[in-house]
């Protein structure tokens, strides 16, 4: 079982808290198609012919494509690699691109899932974050997709932000409720290095997040969506029953994917490797039928870090038997022994078969998952 990500680099506008890899110039996109072309014909054998049972189209803004171009890029992968027929395809589209004919052709395309970038329904949170679009559109993208038979969506939204009240977070997860979308991520506002929110910040010129609200606001969070029949299967992710992201949790269970696109990563098992993030150098070098990355030989420790990290993070926990079998005895009761100081202080619980983070121990989950790592 594998799956594809395709990097799509381009924004409408830089919304001030986004460190990913997008260009808010489009003079390039037609080159970047025809390289993203070349890109998956040059990397046909990745997966080794494995199964693909999710494709994910993510950025950047994959909904600034053409309907024609989607259509086309979906065609080569279908030609090049050997694609489930219950295959889930996301398309993360942003509100303000969501309309009835790109609906259908997206649909017509085989999109089956959308990911939509609402954040927040307040026109006051968007227009701090810079987003381009408003709250009618989030809502009427959400609204338009179920008309169109696309209903299963996901949305995204952000909490955090220094003047967001409780109020407010309530209402952003009470309107995603009530519009039965079935699945949500729900991200923290977090200042990123080199990012216009940062800058800002250190100029005075907004005022820097609260980790205490953003803590509390996590909290409420779970709470509201439990009661909602939602299930927190990850730290940021809550869905009803069936409709995980599957794309998102092969990923957590270390699953193989080819990334395409600049800035994408692919693992195989054994290797991590990622292409070069910069529009002009990737479309030079497919040009020159050359692929552009950097690559990584996963040591048994890195492989075991990132399943700690990853583990964590999931409803399911870290599973010691699989730690067992993967990487031995040792690894296993070492990690036993230094989990038990986070057991006792009630953020993790555990036995022989499983060690899951208490929702206390959800709020320290990068902390703990480092404490555990091994060199
Ligand atoms: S639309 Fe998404 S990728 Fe583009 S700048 Fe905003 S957050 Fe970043």
């Amino acid at each position: 079982m594998a799956g594809i990500y395709i990097h799509i680099p381009f924004c409408k506008q830089a919304c001030h808290y986004c460190n990913f890899h997008f260009s808010t110039s489009l003079a390039m996109k037609n080159d970047f198609t025809a390289a993203l072309l070349k890109e998956i014909s040059l990397r046909a054998d990745y997966l080794e012919n494995e199964l693909v049972e999710t494709i994910y189209f993510g950025g950047g803004t994959p909904s600034l494509l053409a309907e024609g171009e989607i259509l086309e890029i979906l065609q080569s992968i279908r030609e090049h690699f050997k694609i489930d027929a219950a295959a889930e395809i996301t398309l993360e589209a942003n509100p303000d691109d969501v309309d009835p004919p790109k609906l259908a052709c997206w649909k017509n395309a085989g999109i089956n899932r959308l990911s939509l970038g609402v954040q927040s329904f307040f026109g006051e949170d968007l227009l701090w974050m810079n987003r381009a679009h408003d709250e009618k559109q989030a809502v009427r993208s959400v609204l338009d997709a179920q008309s169109a038979g696309l209903d299963n969506i996901s949305i995204d939204l952000i909490y955090g932000l220094p003047d967001m009240t409780d109020e407010r977070w309530k209402k952003n997860t009470t309107t995603a409720v009530s519009l039965g979308v079935p699945h949500l991520s729900c991200y923290a506002l977090t200042v990123e290095p080199k990012t216009a929110l940062q800058k800002k910040i250190k100029l005075g010129k907004m005022p820097d997040i609260v980790q205490e609200d953003q803590a509390r606001q996590f909290l409420e969070g779970i709470q509201w969506l439990e009661e909602s029949g939602y299930q927190q299967y990850e730290i940021s992710n809550f869905a009803l029953r069936g409709k995980r992201s599957r794309h998102n949790s092969a990923y957590w269970q270390s699953g193989k994917y080819l990334g395409l696109g600049p800035s994408a990563h692919s693992f195989n098992g054994t290797t991590r490797q990622w292409n070069v993030a910069h529009n002009a150098r990737y479309i030079r070098s497919l040009n020159q039928n050359e692929l552009c990355f950097e690559i990584e030989t996963l040591k048994p420790a890195d492989r075991l870090n990132e399943y700690i990290m990853t583990s964590l993070r999931t409803m399911e926990g870290l599973d010691l038997q699989y730690v067992l079998r993967t990487f031995g005895p040792e690894k296993k009761n070492l990690l036993e022994k230094n989990a038990s100081r986070y057991i006792s202080a009630d953020q993790m619980t555990g036995n022989d078969e499983k060690l899951i983070l208490t929702r206390a121990g959800k709020l320290f989950a990068d902390g703990i998952s480092a404490a555990l790592f091994f060199e």
